[in-house]
């Protein structure tokens, strides 16, 4: 953001100083500048003072910067960037082209060939998916210069990219890396377009505080959101037979809620021979615009290159279609200017290239008009901005999610990254431009307010810590003297040296007292630049970047990372380049924060594990553990002599199973898979008035009376969504309840209750306990509040504080008979998966008959064209979860292995 103000500046020089045009532009710049960065007055005041600076920056020497300005111009450097795509769309390999391409790896690995460096775990390797979010870092450096050297990123920027997994089964890990970004590069198909996991990323990426299915946060009145991500589009795979960039831009548009995906760039064919002159550009290359989308001119030819709308160019690589993966070295591409650069009359003659640029420019400046207000003004009088005043408008539309520039390529032959990742360096945001993270106060209404006139707790100009552990693996002979586990975590705001102590955090659950802050040790840190994983003795890593830490033992996935003494005496260790600006100017954090964390949903499948011997077995609950730290949504239960395992899914638990065989060479057996199954209630039921509970065991006479009604929620009736993901049940006491418990605060919650009075828990957690399993089959209770009317009890609070248990036997059996009277109220709750299956068109008859044997609805079928390129139809559906077990292997054989699926968990509906 502060750029842009950089960018105005610098443009004084281009005599655009007084226009009404560039005053509006910088009033509305500034305005976005508060808006987004929404931090002090004070922060915008230096920002604008760090872009004089930054105008002037050749004219300065480094050493009379001051250390704000440094750091200013260090993190205006840094892009968090993920990759996400739909599954098989060529995240991985795109992300390979890029390390290829930023000199990590000699040549671009291959998910054919299983050399890839981001897809590091065996499994990954052989199914070509990416599971772990690994993070690799690099620097880049301009590959195409804009032509006029104006640009303030001139020099490198540092790209941390956390590899995100595409298969949806492990959409949990997508949206624990969407916490720790600042941006995306959405990879989609110029095939397909659009695939259902690209819109269930999309929802990742822009409603980023709608997925945390286990409202855990809503539940305790959280706030977990986290802004959105800006995000570029990457048409990939231009080189497959059938691909069509206006058809996957049109599905951008059609399916992704939101996005106003905007091509600036239109792709290059090769047609026929060529009578190529020496610098010029070839007459056999045509450009295909998004208008085009038929394509019919393109029977014989291939994608190349493509046009670079903001600077008027071709960008042409040079032919591979033979080999699969070339080197970089053999694939630089070449840049044919398609205009004059002073006079911008076109340097070709009657060229279908040009005329297809300066067309797709102005329908560029267009859209652009809708969201830019300078750009409004040229295409109202028929002009055409210059290249910069383009560049800046698409920036600023970008930071803004006005817009969702669309880019495209061939990442396998090595064609269309090297522009992508300028425009991530140039386009995308950085830690600057994002918004500090969502804090939580983990006891309620108690949230921190923030004083509005300081830099906050967690922007990356505050001195002291504030991480987030989101990702934690382990790797052999990485993680020190430990069993090897390595915390990936991003750092929002001070720094973190090896052998800093550490006050780590977890945000609470429902039902669960918030658990006491852990202190911890920094052994020392990985290496993430270059993803070699290097062990450093002694490193420093600093706000906005990404670490690899090593010596944590209780460090888990979503905690929250602070230095020893940071929080509430406010004196604790900061940044040492920072030690001696006054702290007037930041917000202190007090005790009892931490970040919104990381959501996993529920598990839905189960499955028994069993190992060879008794031996074997105790090894197995050590390795789970293992795989359980690393995934939060993979719960181990242990009963006796079974081990049961859920998870999200079949193939998440496959993995899961692969893993314990591979990595640590255990053999186990697993036993049919069970579904996740819950009840829920269909009317609201009540006792009649109090009900007694009178036991005596031994000598000790057990009594209370308790009055409960229990009510289904019901999911908002706006919402058209056909499936709710299960809410766990909620207890609340009326005023009755609380003043007999002497409570008289009306606002005071029933977490809070919980725990400060032993009476309050008994009775809720008696409640809880009771619901955890309904009438029908036993299955945990959903949806579903229970409110506790009144209470009474012989001799009063004063015999229930002797004795607090009673209440718990009492509330918990009075509402087990409840929930049993009322068994017909009562429906199981089954987890449904939305399925997208891909066959060939002659076969979707027996797909359809086959989904309907299974109780499958199915939403819309997309044929294909079977004359055309499109040969496959699509089938989108809703299928209960029991249903589609092992379906991978039926519809193998129903399709003679032609057809393929993908599933998500949608929610729970009704059984009956
Ligand atoms: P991911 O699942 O999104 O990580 O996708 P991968 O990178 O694993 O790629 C899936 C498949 O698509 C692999 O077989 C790749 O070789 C192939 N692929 C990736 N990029 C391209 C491309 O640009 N052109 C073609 N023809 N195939 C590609
Ligand atoms: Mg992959």
């Amino acid at each position: 953001m502060s750029r842009r103000i950089g960018y105005i500046l610098t443009s004084e020089r281009n005599s655009k100083l007084l226009s009404r045009s560039y005053h509006r532009q910088r009033f509305a710049q500034c305005q976005l500048l508060k808006k987004a960065i929404c931090t002090s007055s004070f922060y915008i005041q230096t920002t604008i003072d760090y872009n004089l600076v930054s105008y002037q920056k050749r004219l300065l020497s480094s050493t009379s910067m001051s250390d704000r300005q440094r750091e200013i111009h260090r993190l205006e450097h840094i892009r968090n960037v993920g990759v996400f795509a739909h599954v098989d769309a060529g995240k991985t390999t795109v992300t390979e082209r890029m390390l290829a391409l930023a000199g990590i790896v000699q040549r671009a690995g291959s998910v054919d060939t299983g050399n890839t460096v981001t897809d590091f775990l065996p499994q990954e390797r052989e199914r070509g998916i990416t599971i772990q979010s690994a993070a690799i870092s690099f620097g880049w450096k301009w590959h195409n210069k804009p032509y006029n050297d104006k640009n303030p990123i001139d020099d490198e920027v540092t790209i941390h990219l956390i590899d995100t997994p595409g298969h949806v089964d492990f959409s949990v890990e997508v949206n624990r890396s969407v916490a720790v970004l600042d941006a995306a590069v959405l990879v989609v198909d110029a095939v397909a377009g659009v695939q259902a996991q690209t819109e269930t990323v999309w929802r990742a990426i822009t409603r980023p505080s709608m997925n945390n299915h286990e409202s855990r946060h809503h539940h305790i009145g959280m706030n977990a959101s986290h802004e959105p991500l800006s995000c570029i589009a990457f048409v990939n795979k231009m080189d497959k037979i059938g691909c069509n960039f206006g058809f996957a831009l049109s599905t951008l548009k059609n399916k992704l809620p939101g996005a106003n995906p905007v091509a600036i760039q239109v792709p290059l064919f090769q047609v026929g021979n060529t009578s190529e002159s020496k610098g010029k550009l070839p007459n056999n290359i045509i450009a295909v615009p998004s208008s085009d989308l038929q394509m019919k001119t393109l029977s014989s030819g291939h994608f190349v290159g493509v046009i670079d709308l903001l600077e008027m160019r071709a960008i042409v690589w040079p032919d591979t279609t033979s080999s699969q993966v070339s080197d970089v070295e053999e694939c630089i591409p070449t840049v044919y200017p398609l205009l004059d650069t002073t006079t911008k009359d076109p340097l070709y003659a009657d060229s279908q290239v040009v005329d297809a640029a300066i067309h797709a420019r102005h329908d560029l400046v267009a859209s652009l008009a809708d969201v830019d207000e300078s750009m409004e003004e040229y295409f109202l009088m028929e002009d055409d901005p210059s290249n910069f005043e383009l560049r800046t408008a698409i920036r600023n539309a970008t930071l803004s999610k006005k817009i969702l520039p669309v880019m495209t390529g061939a990442a396998l032959r090595g064609k269309g990254v090297e522009p992508l990742l300028d425009a991530m360096a140039d386009f995308l945001p950085s830690p600057l431009d994002r918004k500090p993270p969502a804090l939580i106060s983990k006891v309620q209404d108690k949230s921190p307010k923030g004083d509005d006139s300081k830099i906050k707790f967690g922007h990356p100009l505050h001195p002291y810590l504030l991480a987030l552990a989101f990702k934690v693996v382990h790797m052999k002979n990485r993680g020190g003297s430990g069993d090897g586990r390595v915390v990936f975590a991003r750092i929002y705001s001070g720094q973190i040296s090896s052998r800093d102590s550490l006050i780590v955090t977890s945000p609470p659950l429902p039902g669960e007292k918030p658990k006491k802050p852990l202190s911890e040790r920094v052994g020392g840190m990985l290496e993430l630049m270059g993803g070699s994983f290097n062990n450093l003795k002694d490193a420093v890593c600093y706000s906005g970047d990404v670490c690899a830490l090593v010596g944590l033992k209780n460090v888990t996935t979503g905690d929250t990372i602070m230095l020893a003494n940071n929080h509430d005496s406010g004196k604790g260790k900061k940044d040492k380049r920072k030690e001696n600006q006054s702290d007037e100017e930041y917000e202190i954090p007090r005790g009892d924060i931490c970040l919104a964390g990381v959501g996993s949903p529920k598990p839905v499948l189960t499955v028994r594990l069993e190992a060879e011997s008794s031996e074997h077995q105790s090894k197995l609950t050590d390795v789970l553990n293992l795989l359980s730290v690393e995934d939060p949504s993979l719960k181990v239960e242990e009963t006796g002599s079974t081990t049961l395992v859920s998870g999200l899914g079949e193939l998440h638990i496959e993995i899961i199973v692969d893993r314990i065989r591979r990595e640590h060479g255990l053999e186990v057996w697993i036993g049919k898979p069970s579904v996740a199954y819950r009840e829920g209630l269909r009317v609201e039921v009540e006792t009649a008035g109090l009900v007694n509970y009178d036991r005596t065991v031994g000598s000790t006479r057990m009594q209370a009376s308790i009055h409960l009604r229990l009510q289904p929620v019901r999911k908002d009736e706006t919402t058209s969504e056909t499936y709710s993901i299960p809410m766990d049940p909620i207890v609340k006491l009326s005023t009755k309840v609380r003043s007999f418990l002497g409570f008289s605060d009306t606002n005071i919650s029933e977490e809070q209750m919980s725990q400060t009075s032993e009476v309050a828990n008994a009775l809720i957690s008696g409640c809880r306990g009771a619901m955890k399993r309904g009438p029908i089959g036993a299955y945990e209770m959903a949806n579903i509040t229970c409110y506790v009317e009144e209470i009474d009890a012989d001799g009063g609070l004063s015999a229930l504080n002797a004795l607090p248990g009673v209440l718990r036997a009492a509330s918990s059996t009075i509402l087990a008979s409840l929930l049993n009277e009322n068994k017909s109220s009562c429906s199981t709750l089954e987890p449904i998966m939305s399925v997208e299956i891909s066959v060939p068109v002659d076969m979707v008859g027996t797909v359809l008959s086959d989904l309907t044997t299974r109780r499958g609805t199915v939403g819309d079928v997309i044929m294909g064209d079977s004359s055309e390129v499109h040969s496959k139809a699509m089938v989108h559906g809703s299928v209960p979860l029991s249903e589609i077990l092992g379906y991978a292997n039926s519809l193998r054989s129903i399709t003679a292995g032609e057809g393929s699926f993908s599933a998500e968990y949608e929610g729970h509906a009704p059984f009956d």
